[in-house]
Formats: C-alpha cells, structure tokens, sequence
C-alpha cells in the first residue's frame, strides 16, 4: 500500500497508509472502533475504490482492478453463508462462478472442506450446524478459489469465548499448512497478539506502529500503543542523564534505569515511561536494573495470577501495579513489604 487514503465526504476513514504485507505473513489490522480497519481491508478487497494512492500485489498495480479479479477471498464477521444451500454447495459457489468444471470443482470442495476438518457435514445446511462450524465452512469458501490472499473481517466476533480461543489456533493452523498470506481485521487485542506475525495498530485511519506482538507489546512507542496492548504503569519523570544505552529517568518512585534507546532527549527533558505490571519482579535481574521497595495496599486474586498494588517506600504517595504468579503470589497479603526490581530494558520511554 503506498499513500493510501479513503475519504467519505469529510471523514477520512484512512489517511495515507503506507504498509508493505509479506508473503505467507498473517498480519492484523487492530484498532478502536471507527479507526479505518475494515475500510482498509475492504480497498484491498476491491469493494471500495481508494481516493488516493496506490495498491500493489507483488509488482501488480491492482489499485483499479475489481473485487472479482483480485483472487482474495473473503471471510466475513457474519459468515453470510446461503441457508437453502448444503455446506457443499456454499463451498462449490466461487468455483462455479469462476467456471471451473464440475470434476476439479467437487474435488477442490472435498480438499477445503478437509483442511477445515468438515468434509463429514458436507451435505448439512448451514443452519444444522454449530457457530463455530459455520465459521469453518466460511472459511473453507475463502479457501477454495485458492486465494493470494485472505481477507478476515473480525471472523470470531459471533462465537462464544471458548470456541473463540480454539478457532484461534485453526485459523492460524489453516493459513501456515497453506502458506497463505492472511490480513485480518479485528479490535480484539489479545486476538492480535495470539495470532499475528506482525500487527499494525491504527488510530484515527493511520499506523501508530507495526511490529511482531512482542515488539508491540514489549517496546511500545507511543501511550496509545502501550494502553492498547494490556496494562500498564505510566510514569511521568525527567531524563536525569544518560551514558551509553542507559537513561536514568528522575521519576516520583526515585530514580529510573532505562534501556530504551533516548538519544534524542535532552537532560531535564520531561519523559513518561511504561513499565508492564508483570516486568516488576521479586529478584534482581542480571543486567542493568532499579531497586524499588513497597507495601500491599490492594490484591485481586484472579486463580493462576494475582495482580497487587504496591505503595511504593517513600512520602510522595506513588504506588504501582504489578503481577505475580504462583507461590509469591499466594503469599502476598495486604501489609507485606516487598523488594521489587525492574530490568533496565522494561522502562520503555515513550514518544509521547
Ligand atoms: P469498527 O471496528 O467499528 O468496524 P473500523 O475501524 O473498521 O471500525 P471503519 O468502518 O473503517 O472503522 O470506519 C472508519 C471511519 O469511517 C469511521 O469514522 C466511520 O464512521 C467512517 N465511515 C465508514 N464508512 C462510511 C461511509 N460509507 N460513509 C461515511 N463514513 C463512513
């Protein structure tokens, strides 16, 4: 995608999106709602016409070519599966409006339906089968005209949480057996990062970044990526001097090594910083790291994890969220003084 834009009227739903998508990648388009994702994925589709830039597959301009020489398949968020027609007949649809005879027809039907592991319920309508079945004969349909590329649009939204979680795992299975690139539209966060080679998040129809969900997730550039991705403690503080790659950040908790990279910062300069519950923890790390000390003030026992607020030592009233697991866990009441470290490289400064 080079400069893409779609404007309706006065809204611009994506606002010149530049974004190189890798062969075999699954990549997802996550966002709030109203960000431009499924305006996105539709001009790659070819049902919306950009009003600027241009759309390449491989070297090919498809910026004017129509939906139906594009060779994606679609999966939408209601499946739109036809009711009066088996499984089968579903699947077979693009084929036979593709023309292709019936002998290779029935046969790349039976090999979709395989992938998907429906090829006993071929003969069912859509209607005697489970949400989650639904979705696979959806899918099996993209599947079939042998796609370049498939597009899913918030493909797990009508399924309940559990069959979500394990279509998860299919889809991402179903693309990798076939080596098919896959773009996948969702505001879903955790999807995102259970899923994806690689994420773009969008705000308001621009990237804010692209990266693999550990990048996301661990080096976050902005507020808006760190918040997107799960939780975080936002800390406000100046830059109080820098030697190398390390950053010591004056901040209300005391004085914080960094490892993001800060070299354009100015000393004294005003930085928030992002420091994921999980990356407090109760031993020193072996690299460079901040020693932080504290008391229980709130626990919220969630069965595997316990998520705790520390009142950091001190009088400046700060406190931090943080996450443990296991027997620390359980042994953390409310009152207990705790040792907490943090690794130079969890302080991620931000751009913002
Ligand atoms: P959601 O997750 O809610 O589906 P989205 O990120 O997919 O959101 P889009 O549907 O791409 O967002 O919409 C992006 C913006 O463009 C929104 O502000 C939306 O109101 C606007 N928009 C979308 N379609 C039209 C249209 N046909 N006419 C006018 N504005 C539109």
């Amino acid at each position: 995608m080079e400069g893409l834009v779609k404007r309706y009227g006065t809204v611009t739903a994506v606002n010149g999106i530049d974004l190189t998508i890798n062969s075999g990648e699954l990549f997802f388009l996550l966002g709030p709602s109203g960000c431009g994702k499924t305006t996105l994925l539709r001009m790659l589709a070819g049902f919306l016409e950009p009003t600027a830039g241009m759309l390449f597959f491989d070297d090919r301009d498809v910026t004017a070519t129509p939906a139906n020489k594009r060779q994606t398949g679609m999966v939408f968020q209601s499946y739109a599966l036809w009711p009066h027609l088996t499984v089968r007949q579903n699947v077979a649809y693009g084929l036979e409006v593709r023309k292709v005879q019936s002998a290779q027809r029935d046969q790349r039907v039976m090999e979709a339906l395989e992938a998907v592991q429906l090829a006993a319920l071929a003969d069912r309508k859509p209607n005697a089968l489970s949400g989650g079945q639904q979705q696979r004969v959806a899918l099996a349909r993209a599947l079939v005209v042998e796609p370049s590329i498939v597009l899913l649009d918030e493909p797990l939204s009508n399924l309940d949480a559990r069959l979500r979680q394990r279509m998860r795992s299919e889809i991402r299975r179903i693309c990798k057996d076939r080596g098919l690139t896959g773009v996948y539209v969702t505001h879903d966060q955790e999807e995102a990062m259970s899923m994806a080679d690689r994420i773009a998040l969008l705000k308001d129809g621009a990237i804010e970044q692209i990266g693999t969900p550990e990048e996301m997730y661990g080096k976050p550039r902005t507020r808006f990526v760190a918040e997107f991705l799960g939780d975080t403690n936002l800390i406000q503080g100046t830059i109080a001097g820098q030697q190398g790659d390390l950053a010591g950040i004056q901040t209300p908790l005391g004085e914080l090594l960094s490892a993001s990279p800060a070299s354009n910062l100015p000393d004294g300069g005003n930085v928030t910083c992002s420091i994921r519950p999980e990356a407090f923890v109760s031993a020193p790390p072996a690299g460079p790291h901040t020693a932080l000390s504290g008391t229980v003030s709130e626990r919220m026992y969630l069965g595997e994890r316990c998520r705790l607020r520390i009142d950091i030592d001190g009088d400046h009233g700060e406190s931090v969220e943080i996450l443990e697991v296991g027997q620390s866990a359980r042994q953390s009441s409310i009152g207990a003084h705790k040792s907490l470290y943090v690794a130079a490289e969890d302080v991620v400064i931000l751009a913002d």
